[in-house]
């Protein structure tokens, strides 16, 4: 019989108890926790206690917008911010120097999601892609980095929570050319 809240939901074993939220909410308050999204139009946040949605789905606690922005974050949106900084992270930890996201370089005219130099001294560019691409414009923008010296590592976002993933032309091209996909 799982445990019961006072208002009737399953109570999930991974939820924070209430001062958890409280130090976030603080530091809400005060604006220096605000939403990561680039131009967002509304980035005052605030923390939101879990709950049972109408699906009967527990969203544990989080964050939420004060006032929704307009236009709304579209979760690949969001998916993408979050790995060009899990990229970033990465490139830290393993050594990478002068790492940068957005950064245009003149050399290819292209402006890499994440790029900068490892430890051996390759200058990589990181393109994490979650729009959909024609083979076209993925050949040009590829042949561009590598003109301007760059090693280009295409990472290929993901749709939904499962496990699958929808092979579109590019992926196709990719893989008809012996190439992995990430
Ligand atoms: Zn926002």
């Amino acid at each position: 019989m799982p445990e019961r809240s006072h208002q009737g939901h399953r109570r999930p074993p991974a939820a924070l108890p209430g001062p958890a939220l409280w130090q976030p909410a603080r530091r809400c308050r005060s604006g220096r926790l605000v939403c990561p999204v680039e131009g967002c139009t509304s980035p005052a946040i605030t923390t939101r206690k879990g709950f049972t949605n109408g699906r009967g789905t527990f969203v544990p606690d989080g964050f939420r917008h004060l006032r929704v922005p307009q236009p709304r974050h579209e979760p690949e949106r969001f998916n993408h911010l979050q790995a060009k900084l899990m990229v970033q992270g990465w490139m830290l930890s393993r050594g990478f120097s002068d790492v940068a996201t957005e950064r245009h370089d003149r050399g290819s005219g292209r402006t890499p999601d994440v790029s900068g130099t490892s430890p051996g001294g390759l200058r990589v560019a990181f393109e994490v892609q979650y729009a959909t691409l024609s083979v076209n414009v993925f050949e040009r923008r590829d042949e561009a980095l590598a003109s301007g010296g760059w090693v280009p590592i295409w990472l290929w976002g993901h749709r939904g929570t499962g496990d699958q993933v929808e092979l579109r032309a590019v992926h196709q091209h990719l893989l008809a050319q012996g190439r992995r996909l990430w």
